[in-house]
């Protein structure tokens, strides 16, 4: 069983893949081999050719990939989409150092459940679970974590924070 673990900047998946007993692939360390450079604005420039050259599902087996394009992988058997509130994610992504433009974009995209939607354009719905780490800490996302994959949890409920978006207006 292979997962894709994916999500916005900041909602917790390299710290979430480690230490679940699975194989793990980062695509962090693959950006040279998955992207055509970067931009002006110093984003790398995905390919999803190459991202599914570079990283073919099939070699692989008992395998977390985790990276906020994992969920443009084909072949995966469940694609899970971590979840934060905005006004969480914001202040996790200040932690970071990330700039104030960085920031903006990547908490517009949570709050459109822009990765969520781009999942279900490329899987069934029945594969794609959202988990909400805004809650929880790191060991109890863990736990719900472990169920997801575990087939334990087949809750299909659907995390929207769209709302939120006119409180910044
Ligand atoms: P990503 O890889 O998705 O960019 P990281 O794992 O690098 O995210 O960062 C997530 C940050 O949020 C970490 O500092 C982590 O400790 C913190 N965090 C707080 N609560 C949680 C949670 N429930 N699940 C995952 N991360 C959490
Ligand atoms: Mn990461």
């Amino acid at each position: 069983m292979n997962i894709g673990l994916t999500g916005t900047p900041g909602t917790g998946k390299t710290s979430l893949s480690k230490d679940l007993g699975f194989n793990l692939v980062s695509i962090n360390d693959y950006y040279s081999d998955i992207s055509n450079g970067k931009d002006s604005d110093d984003n790398w420039l995905i390919d999803l050719e190459k991202l599914n050259d570079t990283i073919d599902v099939k070699q692989y087996s008992n395998t977390i990939i985790e990276g906020h394009v994992a969920h443009f992988l084909s072949g995966l058997d469940l694609i899970v989409v971590l979840r934060c509130h905005p006004d969480k994610l914001r202040k996790r992504l200040a932690l970071r150092n990330y700039n104030q433009e960085k920031i903006n974009e990547n908490i517009e995209a949570e709050a459109l459940s822009i990765i969520t939607e781009e999942a279900f354009e490329l899987y069934h719905e029945n594969k794609v679970f959202e988990l909400d780490t805004t809650e929880s800490d790191l060991p109890n996302s863990m736990d719900l974590l472990r169920e997801m994959i575990n087939g334990n949890i087949k809750s299909n409920k659907r995390v929207d924070y769209s709302e939120t978006i006119m409180s910044w207006y």
